[in-house]
């Protein structure tokens, strides 16, 4: 079958995810989110290329369920089931469990988010003076499980092939950060699809801990992605993009975030939808949670 893109996780290579040829996906060491299992946004990028796959065109909405921690350095096989013409339902799982399910479409379905918040984190592509003021005094909030997601391949500032993306608090509600990606991202001239879409897992958590969302003695885990992929922005431009995220609410245990990549002049790229489940600090970093106790 005829593979139309050709990015890294998708390529012989350290940075290979996807094994087309025997139906697995395997997660290297340097994709992961806790210390002991693989990250979130990596593992939903991975809906990206795989619908691109079995749709044969661009995937333009996706949605992946985290059941459990995604292990790291192992087979994880991978079904497709086609829904109708344009849609794709991926499980990915080891030993008859499932890790991953979700589908990916090559059409819109429903919008991620309201347009009002689209357009609010859109109109902060370009900060005010005051908004840059605060952007450069700004002092990270650590919650209690900073340590172990220093090489978070999203977040991680010791990730050394992450992406190494923090975001910074720019008013009481939003976070934002300026992104350039490493060339090794550059899938023919165009950003490729499984960092555009990791790039905004972890940094739709960021005002948690400040605004008050999560205590102290809670961390949490993510649980579902959508993402809307609008256009895939072009390499070479030095201006950069914008990360910028929003945290919607939190219900009970479950807490709904919103986060868009944009480019400078404020086109949209991908807007996600992440629902994050509250959990002990222990169960975060990887323990499970019968072994918490
Ligand atoms: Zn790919
Ligand atoms: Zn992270």
């Amino acid at each position: 079958m005829f593979v139309n893109h050709s990015c890294l996780t998708c390529r012989p290579g350290a940075d290979r995810v996807i094994d087309y040829e025997s139906n697995v996906v395997n997660l290297p060491q340097h994709f992961r989110g806790p210390p002991t299992s693989g990250n979130g946004g990596v593992a939903t990028g991975l809906y990206a290329c795989l619908g691109a796959r079995f749709l044969q065109t661009d995937v333009a909405q996706l949605q992946v369920r985290l059941h459990q921690p995604v292990p790291l350095s192992t087979d994880l096989e991978f079904h497709e089931e086609r829904l109708d013409n344009e849609t794709v339902a991926v499980t990915i799982g080891v030993n008859g469990g499932t890790v991953l399910s979700g589908w990916a479409s090559s059409k819109t379905n429903e919008p991620v988010m309201s347009q009002d918040t689209a357009s609010e984190l859109q109109e902060h592509v370009n900060l005010s003076e005051a908004q840059k003021k605060r952007f450069e005094s700004y002092k990270e909030v650590f919650g209690p499980s900073k340590d172990h997601f220093a090489e978070c391949f999203v977040c991680g500032p010791d990730s050394q092939l992450g992406l190494r993306l923090r975001l910074r608090q720019i008013t009481d509600q939003i976070f934002w950060q300026e992104w350039n990606p490493e060339s090794r991202w550059d899938d023919r001239g165009a950003l490729a699809s499984l960092p555009a879409i990791a790039a905004l897992d972890c940094t739709s958590a960021l005002g948690f801990y400040v605004n008050g969302f999560l205590g102290e003695d809670e961390s949490c885990l993510l649980g579902t992605y959508d993402a809307a992929i609008t256009s895939l922005p072009s390499f070479g431009s030095n201006e950069g993009f914008r990360v910028i995220s929003k945290t919607r609410e939190r219900v009970g245990r479950k807490i709904y975030s919103d986060v868009g990549l944009f480019g400078a002049s404020g086109e949209i790229h991908v807007l996600g939808k992440a629902t994050w489940i509250v959990v002990s600090p222990e169960v975060a970093k990887g323990h499970r949670e019968e072994a918490a106790g």
